[in-house]
C-alpha cells in the first residue's frame, strides 16, 4: 500500500476509534485560542484549561492583555510552566496585534509567525482552530512519535515531519490528522507503554511489537 492510501485507512480508522477528536483547549476568540497554546507548551491541556478559565474572565479583551500589569499577569498564569516568559509573550502578542494588525489576530501563517513566542506549531494551531484554514499540520510530541511509530516520518524535527505528513494528507484532513493522533497517543499509543492490543492499527503498525 502507497503512503497516501495508508495514511487515509489510518485516518479511517481514528476518525472511527476517537469521534471526539477536536482541540482540547477551551477559548471563545481566536486572541484566547493565541494564549492558550502560547501557555500549553510543556504543560497539559487540562492544566491550562483550569488556569484560562479565571484567566479569560478577567481579561476581556486583546487590550486589557495590551495594557495589563506584566507582574500581575505573570502571577495569573503562575500555575504552568515557563509563565514568565509565557506572560510576556501573550502581553507582546497583544500589543503586536493592536499596533500592526488593527487589533485583529491576523490570519496568515506568515503574519502569525511575527507575534512573539508564535511558531508554526501554534500557528497552524490558530489557523486550523480559530480560522479554519488549512495552512499546515500540527505537530506536538504525541503527533511526533505517533508519525514515527507508524513509518510515516523517519524525522525528529517538527518542520520536517510536518512537510512528510502534508505530503501524503489530503489538506482538508490537516487539522483532523492532527487531533486523531493527539487523541491516539493521549488513550492508547502512550509513549512508554503503549497499548499494541487495543488499537485499532495495529495490524498496519510497524511498530507493534515495540
Ligand atoms: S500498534 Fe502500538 S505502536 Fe502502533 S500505533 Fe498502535 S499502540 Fe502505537
Amino acid at each position: 500500500m502507497d503512503d497516501k492510501k495508508r495514511l487515509r485507512d489510518i485516518l479511517s480508522r481514528l476518525r472511527k476509534e476517537h469521534p471526539e477528536a477536536k482541540i482540547a483547549l477551551h477559548f471563545r476568540t481566536p486572541f484566547e485560542l493565541l494564549a492558550a497554546t502560547v501557555l500549553s507548551a510543556q504543560t497539559t491541556d487540562v492544566q491550562v484549561n483550569k488556569v484560562t478559565e479565571p484567566l479569560f474572565r478577567k481579561y476581556r479583551s486583546i487590550a486589557a492583555y495590551a495594557e495589563a500589569d506584566l507582574d500581575a499577569l505573570k502571577k495569573d498564569v503562575s500555575s504552568v510552566n515557563f509563565y514568565n516568559n509565557k506572560a510576556k509573550n501573550i502581553q507582546g502578542s497583544a500589543r503586536m496585534i493592536i499596533e500592526r494588525f488593527g487589533g485583529k489576530v491576523p490570519g496568515t501563517m506568515e503574519e502569525l509567525l511575527m507575534l512573539p513566542g508564535v511558531a508554526r506549531k501554534t500557528a497552524n494551531i490558530i489557523l486550523s482552530g480559530a480560522f479554519g484554514v488549512n495552512e499546515g499540520i500540527a505537530v506536538d510530541t504525541h503527533v511526533n512519535r505517533l508519525a514515527n511509530r507508524l513509518g510515516l516520518t523517519r524525522h525528529d524535527d517538527p518542520v520536517k515531519i510536518e512537510k512528510d505528513l502534508m505530503e501524503m494528507t489530503p489538506r482538508a484532513e490537516w487539522g483532523n490528522l492532527s487531533h486523531l493522533l493527539i487523541f491516539h497517543g493521549r488513550k492508547i499509543c502512550q509513549a512508554r507503554k503503549p497499548k499494541h492490543p487495543d488499537c485499532v492499527l495495529y495490524d498496519i503498525c510497524p511498530s507493534r511489537d515495540i
